[in-house]
């Protein structure tokens, strides 16, 4: 057995732990990334936001190809099997493979792959592929080991039509029907990808609108557009089981007493934290029923050596807060100023079509008894927007009618997670800077998305009296 020294030993090569790793090591750091799977990149990269967002785009793009009449010169409509569209996620993960790598050589950031537990709270022991130990020890660890699908032991995963959002990546075939039962982000997210390859969706959960927590006027363009696109969705319901056919199909029976037939099945229902097999128990830890650790502001564990970031200590489980909690994790490490509480997370929802908010809705504000009002920009009207042929979509600017602060950025549409920073920047100034008057005082390229700002912002104002 090989002992090793370093000051930062990361846990799992994901965004988080990437984040870590590269702030500790440009911090002045000896750090070691420890690796499970024999790639960096994390679940993220190999089997969830990469891949799922590869497969979106090229959905949109045979969508393009089939309903605009310009390539009707070309060719006529054509089908694309899931499996051909898999195969420019696999060329997206390998590329975001080789500069994630890059990133670990180029700070010298020594990597092991093999699965890491705690012997104890400075010895993190580690077992590769064929089973050889070595011990790294060290004076602090970032916990960045991710998260997987939940599996309620009463589903047969191993049947051969039921999946998850790991599994779902291996499906050799394009089924005809599909039940998603989960309508979080991940269940509507895939929903829009099957649908937009034709496939006939139920989209089952049990709550009595999808993504409850957007605004109202953006959840219900999400539903219109998913049904627009052959989506059944089924509120109000729960599973009593699924089962697996013998013929390769699956049947949902429902609580409410309703059976649903279908080619595939896909579960898009929680994750569970990656902290079984930890050695939690060897330092005086203990993860949630969720598997999910709890961490400070600082996040720092209960032990104070140990650190924790990313998916493993739940909300907002994004890659995109991910990297930045990895990093604070770090900047605390070494108490500098690169450290921040990441609680800004704009919602990027890469449905079809796509939505991103940042701040209050309408729901909240008026709850609040907030005088707010609101501004529109339906895209149909910007010239981007008809240039482009993507003419659905909407920005709304929700501002106090007295102060003119923007209080809350909701967008759908083509582009509306990039549409969104433009709002988020604004947002995040202080004082006076912080109104919808930027809007109008401010000249945005054009033709651009960004017009719809200066758009929503007049017909906003224009309320005003
Ligand atoms: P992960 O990416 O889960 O990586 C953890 C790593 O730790 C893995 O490589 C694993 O092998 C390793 N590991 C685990 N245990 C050990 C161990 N004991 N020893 C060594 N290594 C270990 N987020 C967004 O921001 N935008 C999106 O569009 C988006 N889309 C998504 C779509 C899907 C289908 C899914 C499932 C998720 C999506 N997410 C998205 C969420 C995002 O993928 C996660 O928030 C992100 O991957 C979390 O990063 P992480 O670093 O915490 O962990």
């Amino acid at each position: 057995m090989a002992v090793y020294n370093y000051d930062v030993v990361v846990l799992g090569a994901g965004p988080a732990g990437e984040g870590a790793a590269v702030n500790a090591a440009k911090l002045g750091r000896r750090v070691a990334m420890v690796e499970e799977r024999n790639m960096v990149g994390g679940n993220c990269v190999h089997l969830g936001t990469i891949p799922s967002k590869a497969l979106r785009y090229s959905v949109k793009q045979i969508i393009q190809f089939n309903t605009n009449p310009m390539f009707r010169v070309i060719s006529e409509p054509r089908d694309f099997s899931f499996p051909d569209v898999l195969k420019s996620a696999e060329a997206v993960i390998n590329l975001q493979v080789r500069s994630r790598h890059s990133y670990y050589a180029r700070n010298r950031i020594d990597l092991f792959y093999g699965k890491g537990s705690f012997a104890d709270a400075n010895t993190i022991e580690l077992v590769n592929a064929d089973g050889a130990v070595d011990r790294l020890v060290t004076r602090e660890v970032i916990i960045a080991t991710g998260s997987r699908p939940y599996r309620p032991a009463d589903i047969d995963f191993n049947h051969p039509r039921i999946y998850d959002s790991d599994t779902i990546l291996k499906l050799n075939h394009t089924p005809r029907t599909l039940i998603i039962y989960g309508a979080g982000v991940i269940g509507c997210e895939y929903a829009s990808i099957f649908c937009g390859l034709g496939v006939k969706v139920d989209l089952i959960h049990n709550r009595d609108r999808l993504l409850s927590f957007l605004d109202d006027e953006i959840s219900d363009a999400l539903s219109y557009h998913l049904r627009a696109n052959m989506a059944l969705i089924r509120n109000n319901e729960e599973y009593e089981k699924v089962e697996g056919l013998k013929d390769g199909g699956v049947v949902l029976h429902l609580k409410s007493g309703k059976k649903i037939k279908a080619d595939a099945f896909l579960w898009c229902n929680g994750r569970t934290g990656n902290t079984d097999g930890l050695g939690l128990e060897n330092v005086g830890l203990q993860a949630n029923s969720r598997g999910q650790l709890t961490v400070d502001e600082h996040y720092r564990t209960e032990v104070p050596n140990i650190y924790a970031a990313g998916d493993v200590i739940g909300w907002p489980s994004l890659a995109s807060a991910a990297f930045d909690q990895g990093r604070s994790a770090a900047g605390n490490i070494v108490e500098n100023d690169s450290w921040r509480f990441v609680d800004d997370v704009p919602t990027g929802i890469y449905t079809i079509p796509e939505i991103s908010s940042l701040g209050k809705t309408e729901r909240e504000l008026t709850a609040e008894r907030v005088p707010y009002e609101v501004g529109q920009a339906f895209f149909k009207n910007t010239a981007r927007a008809q240039i482009s042929g993507e003419p659905v979509g909407m920005l709304k600017i929700l501002f106090h009618r007295e102060t003119l602060q923007v209080l809350g950025i909701h967008c759908f549409g083509d582009q509306a997670s990039e549409i969104v920073h433009i709002g988020q920047a604004i947002m995040n100034q202080k004082g006076e800077a912080n109104t919808i008057k930027y809007f109008v005082n401010t000249t945005f390229n054009y033709p651009t998305m960004a017009e719809a700002y200066r758009v929503a912002a007049l017909d906003g104002l224009g309320r005003l009296f």
